[in-house]
């Protein structure tokens, strides 16, 4: 594998659930797994998830799991011929009142307040966008539309709002015992569907940490960017998670297709600016579900996140249910590692008029500045949380990060910053033997030789959490 910075977060389901298969995607990149929770039954996670763990042990490399929560999807019911066709200027009605299955003029709704919160002339989009209805009345609760954009419409596709401003809480009920079973596996990421604000983002927290305390862990939490609400609160919703997801399936919908990349980019620059992380992700190799090349479009839309800065960019329905999983993250990977050989590198930019407060956060800027300038081979810090190497890494170098910790929750946890290359060293020796046994490590990869400079952040004492605070070169003898 050739090296790359950009993170993969691959979508494991039907077509990824071969552990020999998964074997040969982490090697050929894999840095994630993400568990849908919209999909299968948690036995089917709880299995992933243990497969998950036995193969990176086998191959060598520590994996993060994120478990995506289903969140609020609002949905059409179920059809008694499973599907009808929509044709353009039909009239047709959502009832959350019907309780027998839906036909070509009529659909249950399992989200009950849509009546409540629709009104005439409002366009809702079915389907991910590619149906179009327009309500012309609701009538106690029943939505009388009229359909713009015809096609097939299957049971419990997803229903969203264009503008936004459907008001269903973030965490249903489903999701809460969604996140218990995420926590018995232990998973290293929940992410969140559909928060407005920080609050959603808070309660997922606390929901998290009780049900994970019992196993002595902590997920991080990122919180999915799909609503048109969420634009506004970006900043109190990063500050309430530890990264975010650029979900432009939802979000394209519910503000339009065309200003989804310029929101990417805006996203992606204040998540960094933020010290958080942020995915990218959502139809980035869409055509590889059935065919086992890129687009020239998909090829370049890799490329751009990557060009954006994206920690990660992400596989769905691809590696989930594609014909072509394992060759989707082999393209994927060379697209990351192509496009970041033309990234343009401004660490000055970044540090105008910056000031730091905290003693290890500016030891971290200090070891980057420097083994940027002295063209170190690699930057090596000692962390306990991974704090260090996160402020590291929201900075785009070409000296990459390698992250030792004898922590295996941050080294998983850390499988998703981008170029950070997470180490397993027991460092609860003293300080010069856990330094010589790091040089050792760089040495025996082959990631530095006699002669090579490198960067090593530390603190003293060894092992408390927030407590680097020397920054040494050294000369590989
Ligand atoms: P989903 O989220 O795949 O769970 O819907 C991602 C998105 O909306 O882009
Ligand atoms: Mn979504």
């Amino acid at each position: 594998m050739t090296r790359r910075a950009t993170k993969i977060v691959a979508t494991l389901g039907p077509a990824s659930s071969d552990p020999a298969l998964l074997e040969q995607m982490i090697r050929a990149g894999v840095n994630v797994v993400r568990l849908n929770f919209s999909h299968g039954k948690a036995q089917d996670h709880i299995d992933r998830a243990h497969m998950v763990r036995e193969v990176a042990q086998r191959v060598g490399r520590e994996i993060a799991i994120m478990a995506d929560l289903q969140g609020p999807k609002i949905r059409v019911g179920k059809f008694a011929d499973g599907k009808v066709m929509l044709e353009p200027g039909q009239k047709f009605v959502l009832d959350a009142a019907r309780t027998e299955l839906g036909d070509i003029d009529a659909v249950g709704l399992d989200y009950k307040a849509l009546p409540r919160e629709v009104k005439a002339g409002d366009v809702l989009l079915l389907n991910d966008g590619l149906i179009v209805i327009t309500v012309d009345a609701v009538k106690g609760e029943a939505v009388y539309t009229t359909v713009k954009l015809g096609g097939e419409l299957s049971n419990n596709k997803g229903i969203n709002k264009q503008g936004g401003g459907l008001t269903a809480p973030a965490l249903t009920a489903k999701d809460m015992d969604d996140i218990r079973t995420a926590m018995s596996f232990q998973a290293d990421y929940v992410a969140v569907s559909f928060p407005k604000n920080a609050t959603d983002m808070e309660m997922a927290r606390q929901l998290c940490n009780v049900a994970a305390a019992e196993y002595g862990h902590k997920p991080g939490l990122i919180a999915k960017i799909e609503r048109a609400e969420a634009i506004p609160r970006l900043e109190e919703i990063l500050r309430a998670s530890d990264g975010i997801m650029v979900a432009r399936g939802d979000l394209a919908v519910e503000v339009g297709n065309a200003a989804v990349p310029a929101l990417q980019k805006r996203m992606i620059k204040l998540a960094r600016e933020n010290d958080k992380f942020v995915i990218t992700a959502t139809q980035m190799m869409e055509s590889m579900i059935s065919n086992p090349v890129p687009t020239r479009a998909e090829v370049s839309d890799v490329a751009n996140a990557v060009l954006d800065g994206t920690d990660a960019v992400m596989l769905s329905a691809e590696t989930a249910s594609g014909k072509y999983p394992l060759e989707t993250v082999q393209e994927m990977a060379n697209i990351c590692h192509v496009a970041e050989g033309y990234e343009d590198f401004k660490l000055e930019a970044d540090f105008t008029g910056k000031t730091f407060k905290r003693i290890d956060q500016s030891i971290a800027m200090g070891a980057l500045f420097t083994a940027h300038h002295l063209g170190a081979k690699a930057i090596v810090a000692m962390t306990d949380s991974g704090s260090t190497a996160l402020w590291m890494s929201r900075h785009l170098i070409q000296v990459p990060i390698y992250a030792i910790t004898s922590k295996v929750a941050t080294q998983r946890k850390m499988a998703l910053y981008r170029n950070v290359r997470p180490l397993f060293i027991d460092t609860s020796a003293d300080r010069d033997t856990a330094l010589k046994e790091a040089e050792n490590h760089l040495k025996t990869r082959g990631i530095v030789q006699s002669g090579d400079v490198y960067a090593i952040t530390c603190g003293e004492p060894m092992g408390a959490p927030g407590g680097t605070n020397m920054l040494k070169i050294c000369q590989v003898s």
